[in-house]
């Protein structure tokens, strides 16, 4: 019996080691690594340059709380303002702490404008913020909210539809709340013309746009954040996963208008932005930035995508739909995705459900060609084992 709550159906699988896009067992079975953590290894396992910055900072300071100036986080900082829309940052240690930010920022902007009424947020089905009370509310998935009490404040929205969202805008909405491209919820990325009616309904009603890029952010479409193919900005967005590369880290992004709002006394973090996690931040930002990164992952985007159209051709029972864009990939298959992620554990390659039935692919940033097919070329085989198995049980 584990010790730990039952929070987790986790695998008995358990690895000791990474490198690149492999992970080892114990025993040196190594696993092709297409889940990354939850997209979260974005450099992929032990990258040299990110874990001499994490030993080099452990010998020199780890922690010292925000009630000094840390440079690294100010450094940091100012890199990702330099490569977004945003002016301003806030650190934290987690995805769901850059959103709970980001719905306190958006809040409290409408409260100092003596709005104080203005305080609901737009989400939409299919969506996941995180496991706070606040994020599991802003993304009003029963299967998460049930059982955690009462949380107002919140609407839900099927997405996909600008007219729906303009007849849910009244005098209470302050934000709309949106992943570009939805993770958990089934790989879904919405189109350039849907964002931009997001942008342009909460322009013309005076609210603010809110992008969750915890999932899709941090150069896994192709670009630094998903929403820079659409041409559109957020007011307020959230990161984290790849940030780190696997070091508990996240940020919240916001204009200066909406920013400063967030007074000494507003919002905190005892870890958030500490010199140790910040200095892997940046040692990650150093790599995501280096010229044609960027580049690599809109090219093997394309070749993952390439394979996964020949795969749903060859098997049009089992694939159903290719979803995503670059290196947030999915497959919504008919067989049960949970029992085929296992399957493809037991050929040795690791994937993730998402919700809808979706096979989800989240290989590290810097697969290679010859890597996604040896990925794909596992899945072709499940799927012509799930054949031959109803083929022997229909004799
Ligand atoms: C993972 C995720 C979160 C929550 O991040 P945590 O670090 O688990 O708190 C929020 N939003 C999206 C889109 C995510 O994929």
């Amino acid at each position: 019996m584990s010790a730990l709550y039952g929070t987790y159906a986790r695998s008995e699988l358990a690895f000791v080691r990474g490198e690149g896009v492999r992970l080892f067992t114990e025993d040196g079975t190594a696993y092709l690594d297409f889940n990354a953590g939850i997209a979260v290894n974005a450099l992929g396992h032990g990258d040299p340059h990110v874990v001499a910055t994490l030993k080099r900072q452990a010998d020199k300071l780890w922690h010292v709380s925000n009630i000094y100036t840390i440079p690294e986080q100010e450094k940091l900082a100012q890199r990702l303002v330099d490569a977004t829309f945003a002016d301003k940052v806030f650190f934290t240690n987690s995805g769901a702490e850059a959103l709970e930010c980001a719905i306190k920022t958006a809040r409290r902007y409408f409260w100092d404008k003596g709005e104080r009424d203005r305080v609901d947020i737009i989400g939409f089905s299919g969506s996941f913020h995180g496991r706070t009370t606040a994020t599991i509310a802003a993304a009003g998935n029963p299967a998460y909210t049930e059982g955690f009490g009462p949380m107002p404040g919140y609407k839900h929205l099927k997405p996909g539809d600008l007219s729906l969202v303009e007849a849910a805008i009244d005098e209470k909405t302050a934000a709309i709340l949106i992943e570009p491209v939805q993770g958990e919820g089934g790989v879904t990325a919405f189109s350039d013309a849907y964002l931009k009616g997001l942008r342009a309904l909460a322009d013309k009603h005076g609210l603010l746009l809110i992008f969750d890029e915890v999932q899709c952010g941090y150069g896994r479409t192709g670009r630094f954040f998903a929403h820079e193919w659409a041409g559109v900005t957020p007011d307020i967005m959230a990161v984290a996963k790849a940030i780190g590369n696997g070091f508990p880290l996240g940020a919240c992004l916001a204009t200066d208008e909406v920013a400063k709002c967030m007074v000494p006394g507003t919002h905190g973090s005892t870890y958030g932005g500490n010199p140790l996690a910040c200095a892997v931040g940046n040692a990650v930002l150093d790599r995501i930035e280096a010229p044609g990164f960027f580049e690599h992952v809109e090219k093997m985007g394309h070749v993952l995508s390439r394979h996964l159209h020949q795969l749903m051709q060859r098997y049009p029972d089992y694939i159903t739909e290719v979803r995503g864009k670059g290196l947030i990939a999915g497959i919504k298959i008919t067989p049960p995705v949970r029992d085929f992620v296992q399957r493809l554990r037991d050929h040795k390659l690791l994937t993730v459900a998402a919700s809808d039935n979706v096979l989800r692919l989240l290989p590290p940033l810097i697969v290679n060609e010859a890597e996604i097919e040896q990925a794909v070329s596992i899945i072709s085989d499940a799927f012509a084992e799930l054949e031959a198995e109803s083929a022997s049980a229909a004799e």
